[in-house]
This record gives C-alpha cells, sequence and structure tokens, in this order.
C-alpha cells in the first residue's frame, strides 16, 4: 500500500503497522544485494587464499571463515525472505576490489614464506572490515524500519565477523609478523 506524504516521500506500512519510506526499503534492499555479491565471491576468494596461506594456522582459520561465509550467503537468503524479497545479487565494487588487492598480494609475495602470511592477513582484515562496516549500518538500517527479525539475523553475522578479524589478529600476533620482519 503505497501513499504520499506532505513531503513526497512515498511511504508504505509494514505487516506491524509501521510507516515505511519505500524509497528507503528499495534503498536497504539493493545494499543487502550489494554484500549478497560480496559474500558470494568471499565463498569462492577464501579457499584460494587458504591454498595460499605458508602456516597451517592461516589456512585453518581461511577455512573456517568459509564455513562461516557460508552462513552469511543462506543468512541473506533469509532476510530477503523475511522482507518478501526476491534473493539477488548485486555487484560489489568495493568486495571486488579488496579480491583483487588479496589477488595482488599472493602474486607479490613468494610461496612458502610468512611475508606471504603477513600479506595475507593484511588482505583478509580489509574485508572483514568492509564487512564489518557494511553489517554495522545495515543492522541500524533494519533497526530503524522496525524490522527487528532482520536486525536480529544481521547482527548475528556483525559479531562473527568481528570475532573473525580479532582471530586473524592474534594469528598474525602469534609469530607471523615477528618472524616475517626475520624472513
Ligand atoms: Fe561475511
Ligand atoms: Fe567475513
Amino acid at each position: 500500500m503505497a501513499t504520499l506524504t506532505k513531503g513526497g516521500n512515498k511511504t508504505a506500512t509494514t505487516k506491524n503497522g509501521k510507516m515505511e519510506n519505500s524509497e528507503f526499503h528499495e534503498f536497504f534492499v539493493d545494499e543487502l544485494k550489494d554484500i549478497y555479491w560480496a559474500e558470494k565471491h568471499l565463498v569462492k576468494a577464501l579457499p584460494k587464499m587458504k591454498k595460499a596461506a605458508t602456516s597451517p594456522e592461516l589456512a585453518a582459520a581461511f577455512d573456517k571463515h568459509t564455513q562461516e561465509t557460508l552462513t552469511h550467503v543462506d543468512t541473506l537468503e533469509k532476510v530477503f525472505e523475511l522482507l518478501g524479497e526476491k534473493v539477488a545479487a548485486k555487484k560489489c565494487d568495493a568486495m571486488a576490489g579488496l579480491l583483487e588487492e588479496a589477488n595482488g598480494i599472493i602474486e607479490d609475495t613468494t610461496a612458502g614464506t610468512l611475508i606471504r602470511d603477513a600479506g595475507l592477513i593484511l588482505a583478509a582484515q580489509k574485508v572483514e572490515h568492509y564487512e564489518i562496516a557494511t553489517y554495522g549500518t545495515l543492522r541500524v538500517f533494519a533497526q530503524n524500519m522496525g524490522h527487528a527479525d532482520v536486525e536480529r539475523l544481521l547482527s548475528q553475522t556483525l559479531e562473527n565477523e568481528k570475532a573473525t578479524d580479532v582471530a586473524l589478529t592474534n594469528v598474525a600476533e602469534s609469530f607471523i609478523n615477528e618472524r616475517a620482519a626475520a624472513e
């Protein structure tokens, strides 16, 4: 049900009776398509990063996060469903660039070195920070629009991205950065 408010913004009434700006809803869904594209591409990129890693610790961290990223994809599909929207992906230029950068690091470093791992961690943490920024904002959008169920799901993913960032820092600080500097 679309109506026009005084300001000329289109609004719609949601299931819970809240008035919702339909343009904002559309923007929100568009941004969900963007992060959906990003997550789907990460599912393919993380195993490549795992293969390129030198230390078994970093390989294991990438392996773990590949599984978690599959869950992020599923979670977003659930979000589209809850919003009554079709599941769709839209190219995320930022993630495409970050993954290109990760490939560049693999090309520029020697296999079997810890410099390679230090570089991979740098690339992976840039990705996690991008995801943290995205989910942090989308979570607030969902909250403001009265989609408590969607907000909960996005918050779950947000917490997982934050934990991944911390885990990568721990791997780096445990030995990689120090030994990479000595190589
Ligand atoms: Fe993710
Ligand atoms: Fe992630």
